[in-house]
């Protein structure tokens, strides 16, 4: 295992960030290349416990011979982010300085122009040096997986259409519970790099066999346990040697789990503020009409809570984790199996 830095200025004087890029180098150049990050949204840390333990294994693997792949390992991708924190609460998620999501605005590019993505890199703010550096190296490679977790939440993947149902072999390997097939409309990392490769041509390739790039959503934001992170670990190790990049020899189960279009999902939103009382957890299946949580939006007073049903039948998949909500905070979301009757935008399911 090789390790360096990639030191970003920062926008200020006297500040600089550091981030430490793992490399293992392979034995095969037609074998895929692999790139590999975690913690993008900065406060999601069940990618980096993920990624300790497969380094460990992988270089396990490199002891023995194995790796067939160049593989590029980003334990921490956000050095910028982790520093945010506001009044002793990391935000994580959204970029202080410039209010953006740091997991949108990723230059949509074809992977011909790629270089160009360097380009007069020191005229551009830290956080797009930084956004322009992750995605130059993931365009680099043809297996890209982007770690990150929902808030309460089952293991699930968003994954381009273009990609599947080639990437069920990822979906059985780490065991996740529902896949959301999304549309590639968006300027989230995971979407800009199926977009360069979509228009490495003028005309727009609609399906990308050998390629993938996927964001795998490491259940909620506190599952962050040893065991848990180790099962991670070896489920991706397993989804690396079934696509030739580690030589070992592994079999999967085909997967068994729901793989539905963002369409499809409900996401069940709070009528009014108030608190909220969930009846079902992430897991549960429930039917058309079913009671999901009831809300208490004047607390003591007769009339003084609604109930929140749920649109049509369906797996939980994620569940908030505030219990004093705003009026259409996201509550839940529902993999179903018709389309939801509410209208979406293209793109990702949440800004
Ligand atoms: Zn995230």
């Amino acid at each position: 295992m090789n390790t360096s830095e990639i030191i970003i200025a920062g926008d200020t004087a006297g500040i600089e960030w550091r981030l430490p890029v793992l490399r293992f180098k392979g034995s095969d150049p037609k074998a895929p290349k692999v790139y590999i990050q975690a913690a993008l949204h900065a406060n999601e840390l069940p990618g980096t416990a993920l990624v300790h333990f497969l380094c460990e294994r992988l270089r396990q693997s490199e002891s023995a011979g194995q790796i067939k792949s160049d593989i590029i390992v980003i334990p921490h991708a956000n050095p910028i982010g982790a520093a945010q924190s506001h009044f002793g609460e990391l935000q994580g998620r959204f970029d202080l300085g410039s209010r953006t999501n740091f997991n949108r605005e990723f230059p949509l590019i074809s992977v011909k122009d790629r270089d160009g993505l360097l380009e007069d890199l020191e005229r551009r703010s830290a956080i797009d040096k930084l956004k322009r550096q992750l995605l130059h190296m993931a365009l680099g490679c043809d297996l890209v997986i982007d770690l990150h977790c929902d808030d309460e939440s089952l293991q699930y993947a968003y994954i381009d259409e273009a990609f599947w149902p080639e990437a069920a072999d990822l979906a059985s390997a780490m065991e996740m519970e529902a896949v959301l097939l999304s549309d590639g409309e968006s300027s989230a990392f995971e979407e800009a790099v199926g977009f360069a490769w979509k228009y490495e041509t003028p005309e727009k390739r609609s399906r990308l066999p050998g390629k993938l790039s996927v964001t795998v959503e490491l259940r909620g934001r506190r599952d962050v346990y040893p065991e848990m992170a180790m099962k991670d670990a070896e489920g991706l190790w397993k989804f690396l040697a079934s696509r030739g990049a580690i030589d070992a020899a592994v079999s999967l189960p085909a997967f068994d789990g729901p793989a539905v279009p963002l369409d499809n999902v409900e996401i069940v939103r709070a009528p009014e503020a108030g608190t909220v009382l969930f009846h079902h957890n992430i897991g549960e299946w429930v039917g058309e009409g079913g009671v999901l949580a009831t809300l208490i939006t004047r607390p003591g007073m007769a009339d003084g809570s609604v109930e929140i049903r749920a649109p049509q039948a369906g797996l939980i998949v994620t569940r908030n984790s505030e219990r004093l909500v705003r009026r259409r905070a996201d509550l839940m979301k529902i993999a179903c199996k018709t389309a939801s009757k509410a209208t979406r935008k293209p793109g990702t399911l949440e800004d």
